[in-house]
């Protein structure tokens, strides 16, 4: 891997300009209800601190957009930092400008500074050269630690690079980096990937890539009723995504081709709507009633998949297997959680939904390896080249 760690640049009285991502869940009254982001990014930031370099932190919040929403500021973030830190964090009015410039100049050696949300101005996430070189200004050597946005190509991880003279990995972004390289490059056979969630786009090519590299798919949640869909069947009221229908045809004939098992769902639980939880049934896929929606796997599917991942060596997962956030959609997820912790599989995990279904078992301890990421973890599986990664090795 030829990206350089943060071991690795001399730090010492520098200013340090780390990419970070706390982009944490807030409230309504914009408490922080989960602060893991934070923590995952403190061995990176308290290392340069025990370095003498002067810190100069930046992340996005939300989706702001290119403006400034008062409700996605970093100052929550500032104050649970300082806490964790033990030590006052300083924040910025906002992530570029003179005086932005002046507040870090005046850092002292193991000083930390957050800049505020980067995604207030919409040269972020256009990756625009112009903003890139702003926030290049603010530093004498650049960090990535934000492995989770390693795959948008945005001004704060890629467009940086080309105006900073010296740049590296923090110590997350190469474990999750290292880790998922080794993995996929010495698979341990049979290897199965298990898919779940809502969203089909974003994740079938990344199906495409992964059918190349695994034994078995299995995929669960919203996203099983376009592939059912795609077998001839009738789904109901359940999720589908009519124009991907053909692409989850070709992924299944692709996977035949390949030798490569394909598992579906053969029953599920099904309501007239996700909130309420209320009139749930179970029904074998085949006889989905017209006017309910599949909403979690059923019985019969949970026995189907566990005994397919029983003889698997590695399996990597991401996405739940219903509408777990409701108690009555929850048990298909929640079974398959324990079936995949308790496997004798090496078990790499990645995605926010999936990493909370984890939290609800109680089971993350028992998973090898979970990554902070959803998106990047699912491209990096599917073998794509993250351009935030890509950027630090030039
Ligand atoms: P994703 O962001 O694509 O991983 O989707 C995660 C979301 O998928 C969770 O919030 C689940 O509630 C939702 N989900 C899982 N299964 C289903 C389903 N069968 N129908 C609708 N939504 C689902």
């Amino acid at each position: 891997m030829g990206i350089r760690s943060i071991k690795e640049l001399d730090l010492k009285s520098k200013r340090v300009l780390i990419r970070v991502d706390f982009n944490v869940p807030l409230d309504e009254e914009g408490n922080i209800t989960d602060d893991s982001r934070i923590r995952e990014a403190l061995p990176t930031i308290q290392y340069a601190m025990d370095q003498g370099g002067r810190i100069v932190l930046m992340s996005h919040l939300g989706r702001p957009k290119g403006k400034v929403v008062k409700s996605m500021s970093l100052l929550p973030v500032a104050r649970r930092l300082s806490e964790l830190l033990g030590t006052s964090v300083n924040m910025a009015p906002d992530c570029v400008g003179d005086e932005v410039k002046k507040m870090v100049d005046q850092l002292a050696p193991g000083e930390v500074l957050l800049l505020e949300n980067l995604r207030f101005h919409i040269g972020e996430e256009k990756n625009d050269p112009q903003f890139a070189q702003q926030l290049s200004e603010l530093g004498d050597c650049y960090v990535n630690d934000a492995f989770a946005t390693a795959h948008r190509a945005h001004a704060s991880n890629v467009g940086i690079c080309e105006h900073i003279k010296e740049s590296a990995a923090g110590f997350l972004m190469l474990r999750e980096v290292e880790y998922i390289n080794k993995a996929l490059k010495e698979p341990k056979r049979p290897f199965a990937a298990v898919i779940g969630g809502a969203k089909v786009s974003g994740k079938l090519e990344v199906l495409e890539n992964l059918v190349d590299k695994v034994d078995k798919v299995i995929i669960g949640g919203g996203m099983a009723f376009t592939f059912i869909k795609a077998l001839g069947q009738s789904t109901g009221k359940s999720l589908v995504e009519d124009d991907l229908v053909d692409t989850a045809r070709t992924i299944m004939e692709k996977a035949r081709a390949r030798g490569v098992k394909f598992y579906l769902p053969v029953d599920c639980v099904c309501a007239p709507e996700p909130k309420s939880g209320q009139g749930a049934v179970t029904a074998t896929v085949q006889e989905i009633p017209p006017d309910l929606m599949g909403l979690d796997i059923g019985p019969a599917t949970t026995s189907l998949f566990s005994e397919a991942l029983s003889d698997c060596n590695m399996i990597v997962w991401n996405g739940p297997m219903g509408v777990f956030e409701q108690d009555a959609f929850a048990q298909g997820t929640l079974d398959i959680t324990k079936k995949i912790a308790n496997s004798k599989a090496l078990t790499i995990v990645g995605g926010g939904d999936t990493d909370a279904a984890l939290h609800k078992s109680n089971l993350t301890d028992k998973i090898d390896f979970v990554s902070t990421a959803g998106g990047a973890f699912l491209e990096m599986l599917g073998g794509a080249e993250l351009p935030g990664v890509k950027a630090l090795e030039r």
